[in-house]
């Protein structure tokens, strides 16, 4: 993230899908026919709300080799699978470490090709941005991705309709780690997310330093034991988003 959306992310984070639509309606006006287009679109999925009992746990901006593989070992270490939103053009320069996410049992989704705010793209440009990161993930993966986050949380009208058409099913989240600035700890890390976090939230955290602070990924790192600890004590399954609007198995 840059410092410069900040403020734009944290609107759209405090206030759900609600401010987001708002924000779409106020920058991109001319694309909407009416707020009524948007209506089917504020829906629990969008914000991340799941199942009561679940928590998913995301990471954007990857695959980074300089970050990601420790993320692999530390979440096998723990037995927990999560989502991850890939850049298309991260993924172009280590398709094998996407290929080890899927080996994994992880979800992958799209984040776009390029890291750009929507708002600064045309609803043409939105479009092939993703459609692009949607094809280079589906090829170099093997695996068809079904959700999209777009950069810093900034949804536009083009976009849903670009995911509509896409089939891909547009996905926030409900806390953070503000785990992309310079001043973040582990400690931080762990604290702002656990702030806001409850049963059926989305988490949201970075594998990649590619947009934030240079080295950030290690606070996020650092705080993911005591994340998962703090999800398993309070009795909450962690897990992708494929499994947070499902009900737990029951035990054979
Ligand atoms: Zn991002």
């Amino acid at each position: 993230m840059s410092s410069l959306i900040h403020p734009v992310a944290k609107a759209l984070t405090v206030s759900g899908a609600l401010a987001a639509t708002s924000l779409a309606v106020a920058h991109a006006a001319p694309a909407l026919s009416a707020l009524n287009a948007l209506r089917p679109w504020l829906t629990p999925e969008l914000c991340g709300h799941g199942t009561p009992d679940h928590v998913a746990l995301t990471f954007d901006d990857g695959p980074d080799p300089a970050s990601t593989p420790a993320f692999l070992r530390e979440l096998d270490k723990a037995g927990v699978q999560a989502t991850f939103f890939l850049l298309g053009r991260m993924l172009v320069r280590a398709p094998g470490l996407g290929r080890e996410l899927v080996a994994a049992g992880h979800e992958i989704a799209v984040h776009g090709y390029e890291h750009r705010c929507l708002l600064a793209r045309t609803p043409g440009a939105v479009r092939d941005d993703i459609a692009r990161a949607r094809d280079v993930i589906a090829d170099l993966t093997g695996e068809r991705p079904t959700r999209y986050r777009p950069p810093y949380g900034v949804l536009t009208a083009g976009a849903l309709a670009a995911a509509r058409e896409l089939e891909l099913t547009p996905v926030l989240w409900s806390t953070w780690g503000r785990d992309w600035t310079a001043g973040a700890s582990p400690d931080s890390v762990y604290r702002t997310v656990t702030r806001r976090l409850a049963g059926g939230g989305t988490v949201l955290l970075h594998d990649s330093d590619c947009t934030s602070a240079p080295g950030a990924w290690r606070s996020t790192l650092g705080a993911l034991p005591r994340l998962i600890g703090a999800c398993q004590a309070r009795g909450l399954r962690l897990g992708p988003l494929r499994e947070h609007w499902t009900e737990a198995v029951a035990p054979a």
